[in-house]
């Protein structure tokens, strides 16, 4: 029998996920749990990077994991956990810091990005070496496909170098994971400012980020509100039309067309009957969503989840952290 792949992505429960976490990484792992050894984590460390309060944390990761349930993750395919449940993670994201270079971390362009906005009170390390910790999260399971959005492309670029320097300098103990980032619409951006991503922690009044628990009215406003371009041609050209490509890219994916087969059926047309079907097909999908996270919006359940995929995780893990301890010398 043919053995499985192994699959694994995270999100950071930082707040509520948008509508570019689900099409980004979620969609494309969910389409794929079921042919893969499936792994899906809530990536509580790395919500830590910066600071957010406690309460909020805890609430975000209960809210995090409904979410997955409810964007279609199944448990009984998929191991759901808790990061800081593992307490792996820790240990095998401080010995791959050690393996890295300054000049590594400090070409990733997410840390140059976030920093600039880091202000007075200056640059958080976790910011600097989170990608280290991501290295870990994907090496100790052994992961074959990691399904992420573009702008994390770059980290499981330097899992496979990380893994690569490691076995070379001790022992075969890694597999070098491949980054599956989806051809369409792997930056979704700001509907507001299309050249920069959707974000969770947007700041000002969101008007550009669908969240995926938006009231379904206000997610039709932020539609047929998002920022196009005078050239009144619904056409995917990402240099020229960004805010239109945008929506081509979302449409694109919710529904299963080519670029081209909507381009053509809305040639002629104007932009609000674009962006009035743009705004049909997302609210149909949140729809769903949002019916089904009722369901799992209890905590006692979720609490289960989480304990069962990390009872199934620590086995894993603790194997691949052996294996490096003794690789190193540590054991
Ligand atoms: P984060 O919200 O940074 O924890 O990201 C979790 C996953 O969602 C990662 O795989 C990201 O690449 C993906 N992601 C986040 N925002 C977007 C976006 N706007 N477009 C596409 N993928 C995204």
């Amino acid at each position: 029998m043919k053995t499985k792949k192994v699959m694994l992505t995270g999100v950071r429960p930082s707040g509520n996920l948008t509508l570019g976490n689900y099409l980004g990484a979620i969609k494309n792992f969910v389409d794929r749990q079921e042919e893969n050894n499936s792994y899906i984590f809530i990536a509580d460390l790395h919500a830590i990077t910066s600071y957010i309060e406690p309460s909020k944390l805890k609430e975000s990761v209960y809210n995090c994991v409904a979410m997955y349930l409810s964007c279609g993750v199944k448990p009984e395919k998929t191991k759901i956990f808790k990061q800081s449940d593992v307490l792996q993670h820790g240990t095998l994201g401080f010995i791959m810091t050690f393996q890295t270079k300054m000049g590594e971390l400090s070409r990733m362009t997410q840390f140059k990005y976030k920093s600039q906005n880091c202000g007075k009170s200056g640059v958080d390390t976790g910011l600097f070496v989170y990608p280290t910790l991501m290295v870990a999260d994907i090496l100790l399971y052994n992961t074959n496909i990691v399904p992420v959005g573009k702008d994390q492309q770059q980290h499981v670029e330097l899992t496979r170098d990380l893994a690569q320097r490691f076995n070379n300098r001790y022992s075969k103990v890694f597999v070098e994971p491949q980054t599956y980032v989806s051809p369409v619409a792997n930056k979704v951006l700001n509907l507001q400012n299309p050249l920069e991503k959707m974000n969770k922690s947007d700041s000002g009044d969101n008007k550009g980020t669908i969240f995926l628990l938006d009231d379904l009215e206000v997610v039709k406003k932020k539609i047929m509100s998002a920022k196009t371009d005078s050239l009144n041609k619904v056409c995917f050209d990402e240099i020229n039309q960004p805010g239109i490509s945008n929506l081509i890219g979302i449409l694109s994916k919710i529904t299963g067309e080519t670029y081209k087969e909507i381009e053509n059926r809305f040639s002629g047309r104007g932009y609000g009957e674009f962006k009035k079907e743009v705004a049909e097909e997302v609210v149909k999908l949140l729809a769903n969503i949002q019916q089904r996270y009722k369901t799992f919006n209890n905590k006692e359940y979720l609490d289960k989840i989480l304990f069962s995929g990390a009872k199934k995780a620590r086995v894993v893990a603790s194997k691949t952290l052996k294996r490096v301890t003794k690789a190193i010398g540590l054991n």
